[in-house]
């Protein structure tokens, strides 16, 4: 398959900022596909990846490289290709430019295909040791010199992990359920008349060894308007009759696919099937597997989707209730109680006895922490496989106290002298759920349940233990144990519905926390600029930005300098931060730099106010730095959406 036409689909999804519009443009793009061997790699390069988000394998370039491999497949110097980068700000362009200057003569002709690319890319983020990044340069002019203008566009852009095309998660579920789930489009295509000849036609030619329920509505449509396709269609089908309407038991496996003309059931598949592949990404990361399934077996295949060991899950999240009533009122009385800790969430997965820890941001942290290892085997001698959530808290054993949670993070990003800051760093673990017990997936099992199983496999010990918990009705009981957990240092405590599954990913409303400080911000830093005088060898401003809840596209809210420290003994120190930015660089202009969005940074502020001066129409008054997230992604900063919430709300106290 051409790679030219998969760059042709993203130039057209960048071109809108349209969300449904981008799903569909990618839908129309996997329909014609979903037969193609390739099919789970396009998945995965709509993405901007090469392989999918549970994997900890990436390609791993830095802009150094990619200018110079630039700059030998089109023949330029590379102070060009820098000069470039100021101007245009976007390595895709830049590449795309030089491209169209050069003589074509001197470029191969052969047609690039995914194959091609994905190879490539891949063979790059295995290239590893002795002459790597000459190997990794080859492999880069290699593809750069067969492509053309747009193709270089992209395949930079996907090399430096920075594709811009607006595509977030959401675009690819609703592209998947409308690509490889059409019974719920159909419906509406009916109702919209527009187009609806020219999509039923579509219909009747791409669907096959199905088992299709019908309404005699649609027969008679179908009937009328392409009596030979149908026929055909028919033919290929197997057909049940039947009315369709709202209280239609869907979940009757009978049929896969339905085609109804009635509108209140359409909104119901859609939306079923959408919760569906949401679920299925929640516990498998991995839209390509998804999209496999789904085109060779169908929503069946989805249900069968689930945990994997060694495939880390979205854990389950939880919202913020404003105080201990409106806590029991969302989950309920009585509820189980816990202390909220301020440190680290890890889901470990044991597999034959070998655990591999990952993030809440799906990072592997397995070599990071060998302590953790040795401390849950000893807390859980049993063979049994399992995934469990909990938190991992520094701990000083002098005061016997938990440290708050720069001391632990601290440890996360720790590649090397990993045994001297275990030392340094002890850390305390303290379980409060489980996704699988030996082979029991518990993700439909109550709370209740799945510490019941969790209590069969676990003997505390100095290490380890449940979080601590009490289980209660009492509004006054639940005010005393949340200040017994303030009072030692806790952030806060937690509020559990006890008879809620564990739903992956979401912030469903099963449990809420309960802390007192003002709701903070988790902000990604875009840009920064250099200090002045005794900052002038590191950035010292940043510039801050939210989310748009839809079209993920990144906001600025405002820049920051308070609260981060002179030295790096006291805290994150505008040193720590000129480093982690460096590698992050995409262009710079004078004393501003914009760098790629990853450093996510928990802010507290005095009041959200209007703003025309940032794109996110509000700024921070006294922003100030409570610590850096390393557990969040840019995916999961503070949206628009709920910035105005706190907007709104503040405005009303
Ligand atoms: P927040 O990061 O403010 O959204 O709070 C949720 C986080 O609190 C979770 O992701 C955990 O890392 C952490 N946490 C600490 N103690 C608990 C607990 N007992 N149950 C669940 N999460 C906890």
């Amino acid at each position: 398959m051409d790679y030219l036409n998969l760059a042709k689909i993203y130039e057209s999804v960048e071109s809108t900022t349209l969300k449904t519009q981008k799903a569909s443009i990618i839908s129309k793009y996997l329909t014609l596909s979903r037969h193609n061997r390739d099919i789970k790699d396009i998945i995965l390069l709509l993405q901007g990846r090469i392989y999918p988000e549970w994997s900890e394998k990436e390609i791993g370039i830095a802009s150094k490289l990619m200018i110079s491999s630039i700059s030998k497949a089109y023949g330029v110097p590379k102070t060009l290709v820098e000069e470039k980068w100021i101007e245009l700000g976007d390595i895709g362009f830049i590449a795309e430019t030089l491209h169209k200057t050069k003589r074509q003569s001197t470029l191969f002709t052969t047609e690039l295909t995914i194959r091609k690319v994905i190879d490539n890319l891949r063979k790059i983020a295995d290239t590893d040791g002795f002459r790597s990044q000459q190997k990794k340069m080859n492999l880069i002019t290699e593809l750069l010199t067969s492509a053309s203008p747009l193709e270089a566009r992209y395949i930079t852009r996907t090399i430096l992990g920075e594709l811009r095309i607006g595509v977030a998660e959401g675009i690819i579920r609703d592209a998947i359920a409308e690509a490889f789930f059409t019974n719920f489009y159909w419906k509406e295509l009916l109702n919209q008349k527009i187009n609806s000849a020219k999509k039923a036609e579509h219909l009747l030619d791409s669907i096959e060894d199905q088992t299709i329920a019908i309404d005699q509505n649609m027969i008679l449509y179908l009937n009328k308007h392409f009596p030979e396709k149908f026929e055909k269609f028919k033919l290929h089908n197997k057909i049940i009759i039947r009315e369709l309407e709202e209280n239609t038991n869907l979940e009757k496996k009978d049929f896969s696919i339905a085609l109804s003309s009635n509108k209140i059931l359409a909104s119901e598949l859609k939306s079923r099937i959408i919760k569906k592949i949401e679920h299925a990404h929640n516990v498998t990361n991995d839209f390509s597997e998804i999209t496999h399934i789904a085109v060779n077996e169908g929503l069946k295949g989805l249900d069968k989707l689930t945990l994997s060991i060694d495939h880390p899950i979205k854990v389950m999240l939880y919202q913020k209730a404003k105080d201990i009533d409106d806590a029991f009122e969302r989950v309920g009385r009585p509820a189980r109680l816990e202390y909220k800790y301020d440190g680290f969430r890890i889901q470990a997965h044991s597999k034959n006895r070998i655990i591999q820890l990952f993030t809440r941001r799906l990072d592997n942290v397995t070599s990071q922490f060998p302590d953790i290892i040795s401390h849950i085997k000893e807390a859980i001698p049993e063979e049994k496989d399992y995934i469990i959530d909990m938190e991992v808290i520094a701990y000083d054993p002098k005061n016997q106290k938990f440290l708050p949670f720069q001391y632990i993070s601290r440890r996360i990003k720790r590649k090397y002298d990993i045994d001297q800051i275990s030392e340094k760093v002890p850390v305390r673990i303290r379980i409060f759920d489980a996704m699988l017990i030996g082979s029991k997936n518990l993700l439909d099992c109550s709370l209740k349940e799945r510490i019941i199983n969790i209590k069969n496999i676990l003997k505390e010990t100095e290490y380890v233990s449940y979080a601590e918990s009490i289980e209660t009705d009492s509004t006054e009981k639940a005010a005393e144990f949340y200040r017994q957990s303030l009072d030692i240092g806790n952030e806060g405590i937690m509020a559990k519905n006890l008879e809620a599954p564990y739903m992956p990913g979401s912030r469903v409303g099963f449990g809420v926390k309960i802390k007192p400080v003002m709701e903070t911000l988790d902000l990604v830093i875009t840009a920064a600029e250099h200090g002045e005088g005794k900052r002038s060898e590191w950035f010292a401003t940043f510039e801050l930005s939210c989310k748009d809840n839809i079209s993920g596209e990144l906001l600025t809210i405002g820049k920051i300098g308070t609260g981060i420290k002179e030295k790096s003994e006291l805290g994150l120190s505008f040193k720590d931060l000129t480093d982690m930015i460096t590698p992050l660089i995409i262009n710079s202009s004078n004393r501003i730099v914009h760098i790629k969005p990853s450093i996510v940074l928990e802010i507290a502020y005095e009041e959200i106010q209007k703003s025309k001066k940032y794109s996110s129409g509000f700024a921070l008054r006294f922003p100030r730095l409570i610590r850096l997230r390393p557990d969040r992604s840019s995916d999961e900063i503070s949206t628009l959406h709920f910035i105005e919430d706190l907007f709104n709300n503040q405005r009303s106290r």
